[in-house]
């Protein structure tokens, strides 16, 4: 399973799938890519092999240069196309990836549908899509400090929000995520194989830690409160 993130100057996309392949030796039953353009999320994923996400893609013509993708390894609910990540709230406009499990869905989930919320999956995942939609108050970054306040479980995870189409959020607990320093252009990634065709430069994260990024930079913080954290840039020597 696997996690891979775009934004910069180029077609999204195409990375991220090349990403995602780097990530094959992890496992996955299914793959998906949620791309961002003209304020608008564009979200394809399929169960099976990343050949047939490709053949979803390939009538696309995405110019868009943001995007997140997701290599799932299904812990609940069946491989499918409907389980297989990104997943999104019920009006589109934020779209989620997740590594791992968050323990506490069941009554997360509830509480979600006495609030009208209405669930296309059987994924813990999809909660963090519909948390993060009812938390939001005009601050990704906030919201996203509620959602890590009210899960409890494993987790890499990175959003997407209409809103904030120039923005990726992702943390991480108990489960890895990478940040990729490129030249206007920033990668996120379950590990360093998935980014290092593109830069050596790199973030490692740690439990707790939130990675911003922007087509401007990538900035650390917690994830509980969004303080700054004075990474170190670790250089991949290895190939
Ligand atoms: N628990 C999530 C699911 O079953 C994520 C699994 C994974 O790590 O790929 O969809």
């Amino acid at each position: 399973c696997g996690i891979v993130g775009y934004i910069g100057g180029k077609a999204a996309a195409p990375i991220l799938v090349e990403g995602l392949k780097k990530l094959e030796y992890r496992g996955y039953d299914s793959a998906g890519v949620a791309v961002m353009e003209s304020g608008k999320i564009e979200v394809r994923k399929a169960k099976g092999k990343l050949a047939v996400l490709e053949g979803r893609l390939s009538c696309c013509n995405f110019g868009a240069q943001i995007g997140i993708g997701h290599t799932r390894w299904a812990t609940h609910g069946k491989p499918s196309d409907e389980n297989s990540h990104p997943h999104q709230d019920c009006q589109g406009d934020f779209a989620v990836v997740h590594n791992g499990i968050i323990e506490n869905f069941q009554s997360l989930k509830e509480d979600l549908i006495a609030k009208g919320r209405t669930f296309k999956s059987e994924t813990d995942t999809e909660v963090l899509a519909h948390l993060v939609e009812t938390f939001y108050e005009g601050d990704l970054e906030a919201a996203v400090h509620k959602v890590v306040a009210a899960i409890e479980g494993s987790y890499a995870m990175a959003f997407l929000c209409r809103h904030e189409p120039e923005k990726i959020v992702a943390v991480r607990k108990d489960s890895p995520l990478v940040v990729g320093l490129g030249d206007g252009e920033y990668f996120l990634a379950s590990d360093i194989p998935a980014i290092l065709a593109h830069t050596r430069r790199t973030f490692i994260l740690n439990d707790g830690e939130m990675a911003v990024l922007t087509a401007e930079g990538a900035v650390i913080k917690t994830a509980e409160s969004g303080e700054v954290i004075a990474k170190e840039v670790f250089e991949v020597k290895w190939d």
